[in-house]
């Protein structure tokens, strides 16, 4: 048993830098009981410093020297005592400046730089709090949400953070880096040193991990770096465009962990948040922005902060080149495809008149009080589509078929849906009249 332990620690020795050993490795007591290492440390607060320090590389050294049936249990021991040079070492050791970082980071992502609202508070606390204090709060932190919300800036918000503080090694990945690397050095056989390099981490970082979905030996590996560090209470932080119960083809075991910590959403903001973040975009730009255009671009360009931000950029440049003042004439002229789109408004009369013609009935059955099904069925399927297509509220819709009750319109409304599911061929109809009454947008 000693000697198989030596090997374990000369391992430890050759990876960790001497202070970490001296101070972590060296005053702990071993004891190897067939598949079971126990490890005894003096103290609750040394054993905490200790899984948190070394956690990861005496995994990965016993993986390699004892093989990875072994499994570690943690003890602790008051009457040990730590010996005082190893603790002075220590405290030099965590005084000295440590901090990595592989991948990345975007720098002008920032906490600062980002514009709190209703729509992300949740979130943005939950960030602050993961950045504050990696592995302590929410481990891991799943964030997730549509396209061009933020979900990235927030991440490399925190890593810009953890850079500041200057004491983690960070790792950031993109799913689909990660698996392209997995394949690769699956491919290399050095799947060794790509499990070193994600396990000896105090952060790591995942970025669309959707991408992992349905490719099973990545999903295998990212599992077991999962554990690895989150035993160790290493922040793990990871960002889909999906809730773990939507990926469909992701594991179970690996949803499961993905449940461990907080799953928070990140929704599309407000018109006031909008507007908040165009100014602030446009502030870090150097771009004067009159309220006028601010507002045309906030309430016109509603569900994606990368395209608001997009339009401004187009607008800048624009401005550059033809060397004249934003204003409000250059932005309607230069953004007009893009405000195109949702220039028109779909009202409750146009889809009652459409949906009557497409099933033969008289427009007047929309509002009329008669329950056969050849007239109920197209007024259910145009509550439907009013409730999709508009702003509506259901009360305004019950209004405008005839003064019907809001319940009614929510039954129609779950009915239509329910068929849609189940009936492939009712769905394409559903479609081709929706794309009939809002032809640019789909
Ligand atoms: P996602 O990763 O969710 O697709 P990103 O994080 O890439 O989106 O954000 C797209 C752009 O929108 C980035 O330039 C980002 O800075 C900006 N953005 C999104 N939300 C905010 C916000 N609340 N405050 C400031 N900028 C934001
Ligand atoms: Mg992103």
């Amino acid at each position: 048993m000693e000697k198989q332990w030596q090997q374990v620690a000369e391992h430890l020795k050759a990876t960790l830098d001497q202070a970490k050993y001296d101070a972590w490795i060296e005053p702990v007591r071993i004891a190897l009981d067939g598949n079971q290492l126990h490890i005894t440390a003096p103290g609750r607060f040394f054993l905490d410093g200790l899984k948190r320090d070394c956690g990861a590389p005496l995994r990965q050294a016993v993986d390699l020297m004892l093989g990875t049936q072994v499994v570690i249990d943690y003890h602790v021991d008051d009457s040990i005592q730590a010996h005082a040079a190893a603790e002075t070492v220590r405290v030099q050791a965590a005084a000295a400046p440590t901090g990595k970082v592989d991948g990345n980071i975007d720098p002008r992502f920032t906490f600062a730089n980002f514009v709190v609202g209703s729509s992300n508070e949740f979130v943005f606390a939950a960030s602050q709090a993961v950045a504050e204090k990696p592995g302590e709060n929410y481990n891991p932190l799943y964030v997730h949400g549509g396209v061009g919300l933020g979900k990235t800036h927030l991440i490399h918000a925190i890593a810009n953070t953890l850079i500041e503080a200057n004491q983690y090694t960070i790792a950031y990945r993109t799913g689909e880096r990660f698996t392209n690397e997995l394949i690769e050095s699956i491919r290399t056989r050095t799947t060794q040193d790509f499990r070193e390099r994600y396990r000896q981490v105090d952060v790591l970082i995942i970025d669309d991990v959707q991408f992992i979905e349905g490719k099973t030996s990545t999903q295998e590996e990212f599992f077991h770096t999962f554990n690895a560090l989150h035993e160790v209470h290493k922040q793990i932080i990871l960002v889909s465009d999906r809730n773990p119960h939507n990926m469909a083809h992701l594991e179970e075991r690996l949803r499961s962990r993905f449940n461990w910590g907080l799953v928070a959403d990140i929704q599309p903001p407000n018109l006031e948040t909008r507007l908040a973040i165009l100014h602030c975009k446009a502030e870090l730009a150097g771009i004067d922005l009159d309220n006028d255009v601010g507002y045309l671009l906030a309430s016109r360009i509603s569900n994606n902060v990368r395209e608001l931000e997009g339009a401004l950029t187009r607008l800048n440049a624009y401005a550059h080149l033809t060397r004249k003042e934003i204003s409000l004439d250059m932005a309607k002229h230069v953004l007009r495809e893009q405000l195109r789109v949702v220039d028109r408004v779909v009202d409750v009369d146009d889809i009652q008149k459409k949906v009557a013609d497409y099933y033969a009935i008289q427009l007047k059955e929309m509002k009329s009080s008669r329950r056969s099904r050849n007239v109920s069925f197209p007024r259910q399927v145009a509550m439907f589509l009013c409730k999709e297509l508009t702003r509506k509220s259901l009360p305004e819709i019950g209004e405008a078929f005839g003064g019907r009750d809001h319940t009614t319109i929510l039954y129609a409304c779950r009915k239509i849906d329910e068929m849609r599911k189940s009936d492939a061929e009712f769905n394409d109809e559903v479609e081709r009249l929706m794309r009939s009454i809002r032809p640019e947008s789909m």
